[in-house]
């Protein structure tokens, strides 16, 4: 089963992505840990692509790997068709312009001796883009505008701006190359909530603007929600759900998937909700369980489920693909799960 969309439409394709971190065990051994185990995915031009889990799930390692700002163990990222993994010749400094990333914190990825108006003209310097500097200028006026800033903010230092306006020079800095693809990573959980829904507000208009593909990490199923076409569910490591934001949110088929949602605080005390309960934090992705990795948390377990890998593997006609043995022998019922 192909998890891709149709050739022409695909920016990005991830295959069986790995990524291991050598670990020192005691004076002489190490072991690997595990941040991304066997990962494939296809990312369509022009969606937003929301990667979701709790923290140590791999979600930002993935992301890191795949744009190649770290090496990859084995396996590759295919960005129209050229590696990232490996780039070669020019293509290796044309995918710095092409790729960027929003980190989560503006404060530590911005040069506290820079001013921002210099923080962003940078990249432009970089790829030689802009002509002269006077255009260069231009372009980063033009930049902050779009972000929501404006002149008087280019020669402030990043300790002079507020968090949500520190996120928003660090976003027109990704955009100053004319990227195609931008990793956003986690980029507004260390915001306040107002400034929150601006930010994401603004990445969505300039998405539509700039003719942008997101990849969006995060842990916050609410910000999803609002922000996502499609999601990946991350578990220790690997995909374990991946279908378009409505049928995840609507119909979630794996018991980790449902339990993140279940976690999420509701306004609405008559909504139906699933009510799988997941005790306890993950396993250590140095030592993940062995065949499905969820199964010491999952209430529905079987022998099956501790001996036999679950395989990522797309069920009916809805693009939703599930790791996992069960799937529809469960639904959430009101309240309760069978076996919970
Ligand atoms: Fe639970 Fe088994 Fe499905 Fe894993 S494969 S999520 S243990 S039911």
């Amino acid at each position: 089963m192909s998890l891709a969309p149709a050739a022409n439409n695909i920016l990005l394709e991830v295959r069986d992505l790995v990524k291991h971190f050598p670990v020192k065990t005691g004076l002489v051994g190490t072991r690997p840990l595990r941040a991304v185990d066997g990962v494939s995915f296809a990312l369509r031009k022009g969606e937003t692509l929301a990667v979701v889990g709790e923290s140590g799930c791999g979600k930002s390692t993935l992301a890191r790997v795949m744009i190649g700002l770290i090496a990859a163990t084995s396996g590759d990222a295919l960005f129209d068709g050229k590696s990232t993994a490996r780039p070669k010749g020019a293509w290796a400094r044309e995918m710095r312009r092409e790729l960027q990333i929003v980190f989560q914190d503006p404060y530590g990825s911005l040069n506290p001796r820079m001013t921002v108006g210099t923080t962003v003209e940078r990249p432009l310097v970089i790829h030689k883009i802009g002509g002269s500097a006077a255009e260069r200028r231009e372009r980063v006026v033009e930049l902050f505008r779009a972000v929501g800033l404006n002149a008087i903010h280019l020669n402030r230092f990043p300790h002079e701006l507020s968090g949500g306006q520190r996120q928003r020079v660090a976003i027109a800095r990704a955009l100053a190359v004319r990227p195609r693809l931008v990793v956003a990573d986690e980029p507004t959980s260390g915001l306040d909530v107002s400034v929150q829904a601006k930010t994401l507000n603004l990445l969505k208009e300039l998405q539509r603007a700039n003719d942008l593909t997101y990849v969006f990490i995060s842990h916050d199923m609410r910000v999803v929600r609002h922000m996502a076409d499609r999601v990946a569910v991350m578990y220790l490591g690997k995909i374990v759900e991946l279908t378009t934001a409505d049928e995840l949110f609507t119909s979630p088929s794996h018991p980790y998937t449902q339990a993140l949602l279940a976690a999420v605080p509701d306004t609405d005390p008559t909504r139906r909700r699933a009510a799988v309960a997941v005790e306890g934090d993950p396993p250590s992705p140095l030592n993940p369980p062995k065949a499905c990795r969820f199964n010491p948390r999952c209430p529905y377990a079987t022998d099956q489920c501790r001996t036999i890998e679950p395989q990522l593997v797309q069920r009916g006609a809805a693009a939703h693909a599930t790791a996992c043995h069960r799937v529809g022998e469960f639904q959430p019922q009101e309240g309760r799960l069978p076996g919970a």
